[in-house]
């Protein structure tokens, strides 16, 4: 064997990936350097951003270990939080491994901040699946709902932008706060740019001055280099299996945002009284922070597989969103099929990419909540992860696939391949 990498097909060959479908990705990546350099760019920015509040802060080798029982004193998540609260340019943070989910973390945000009586209201139509219960749109124990807090929704006009005229007749007396979801999700409307966002904030406030605006950040963190709490948001809150754990983080939610939204949100999170002071972090610290350190570079790398997904599948006839040319606001690809084979060939293609559970193979399930069969592929470290590479879609009509992740370029690119290499067996395209 030798050093020489001209000829790295013969690994790919190893790896199942023929001639043709290697020729086919190769002949597209070679006009995606502009794109991945501008990517590059903006992740060189966020790695420094992360670098100087980590300095600033003095994280020291005694924040990595973690604290036991009630946690009071715990050095390394009262600097972590501080370090949040510098990146997202945000007076406070709370940062924590008894945030479950990102669910949890914006159904935290919500409650801890609406009382009875209060409104919310979300300017950019339906939110996330599972916030449907938190609010009460679909009835659930201990939504908000039943809690007496009342929820309002304007959607977003047939070409994706802001319905200000009924904005403006939506926000009354009663509103206290707005939800904004920077992602698409898995829906098929445009992902918001951080500065649209900052554009609809300054339209709120204009109106109501104390109204609380809360972003839903997740899939968007580092994707550019600002966030929505540098245009005005009140709170912005993800998950830390999404891309600001990087890939290490083991489970956790973050808030970010004024002292006020952040303070209420840990006397919900534990107890009135106590907030921020308990919650131990047992030994999960060191992950979490050298996680934050590598998310910069990781969404990178998500994002170029995202950029190379759109620029391969277009190529080839499937619609994608957004498109091969459209910047990027999240780490969500989106590619239409319009038959299950496809989705089905996509799926077991990421699947068999995976380095934990190559060998299995993906099947369409009917999962709870939904009205057709969805079909999942993933084989993570950390499971359900979404920052590593994974792919999803229910079998109904147009027959998406919504692809994100990846930990490194490498891995997304090979991922990219073998769906590649599924799809040509069924499909025949060289
Ligand atoms: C993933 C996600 C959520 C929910 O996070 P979970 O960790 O799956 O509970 C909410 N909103 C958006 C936009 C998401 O992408």
């Amino acid at each position: 064997m030798s050093n020489d990498t001209s000829n790295l097909f013969e690994i790919y060959e190893k790896m199942g990936i023929s001639k043709p479908v290697y020729e086919f990705g190769n002949k597209i990546l070679e006009r995606l350097s502009d794109r991945f350099a501008q990517i590059d760019a903006i992740a060189e920015y966020n790695q420094c951003k992360v670098l100087h509040a980590m300095q600033k802060n003095h994280v020291s080798e005694a924040c990595l270990s973690g604290t036991t029982g009630y946690g009071y004193n715990d050095l390394g998540r009262d600097t972590l939080e501080r370090v949040y609260a510098d990146v997202f340019h945000t007076e406070d943070a709370l940062v924590r491994p008894q945030i479950t989910c990102g669910t949890h973390a914006l159904a935290l945000a919500l409650m801890s901040n609406l009382r009875p009586g209060d409104e919310l209201l979300s300017p950019v139509g339906k939110p996330y699946d599972t916030l449907e219960e938190v609010i009460g749109i679909r009835p659930s124990k201990g939504s908000l709902a039943e809690y007496g807090v009342s929820y309002r929704q304007v959607d977003l006009l047939p070409d994706g932008s802001f319905d200000f005229e009924n904005i403006r007749k939506a926000v009354n007396a009663k509103t206290h706060l707005v939800t904004i979801q920077r992602s698409k999700g898995y829906q098929t409307r445009p992902t918001l740019s951080v500065e649209r966002i900052g554009e609809l904030i300054r339209f709120i406030k204009e109106i109501k001055p104390d109204v609380i605006c809360m972003v839903d950040n997740c899939y968007g963190e580092f994707v550019e280099i600002i966030e929505p709490t540098d245009v005005g948001a009140d709170m912005a809150v993800g998950s830390l299996i999404k891309n600001p754990g990087g890939g290490l983080a083991p489970i956790g939610g973050y808030i970010v945002g004024t002292r006020e939204c952040v303070e209420n949100a840990a006397y919900r999170l534990t107890s009135p009284g106590l907030g921020k002071e308990v919650g131990a972090s047992l030994g999960i610290l060191n992950s979490l922070y050298q996680g934050f350190f590598l998310a910069p570079t990781v969404t990178a790398g998500a994002l170029k597989g995202a950029v190379f997904a759109a620029s391969v599948y277009e190529e080839l006839g499937f619609a994608c969103v957004p498109d091969a040319s459209e910047p990027r606001y999240d780490i969500i690809q989106a590619i239409t099929f319009h038959n299950p084979e496809g989705l089905i060939a996509f799926c077991e293609g990421i699947q068999a990419a995976a380095p934990v559970d190559s060998f299995v193979v993906p099947e369409p399930w009917d999962m709870p909540g939904y009205d057709a069969k969805v079909i999942m592929a993933a084989g993570a470290f950390v499971s359900g992860s979404s920052i590593e590479l994974s792919a999803d879609g229910p079998l109904k009509e147009p027959y998406a696939v919504y692809f994100q992740g990846g930990l490194t370029w490498p891995h997304a690119k090979f991922g990219i391949y073998k769906t590649l290499q599924k799809m040509q067996e069924t499909f025949h395209f060289f």
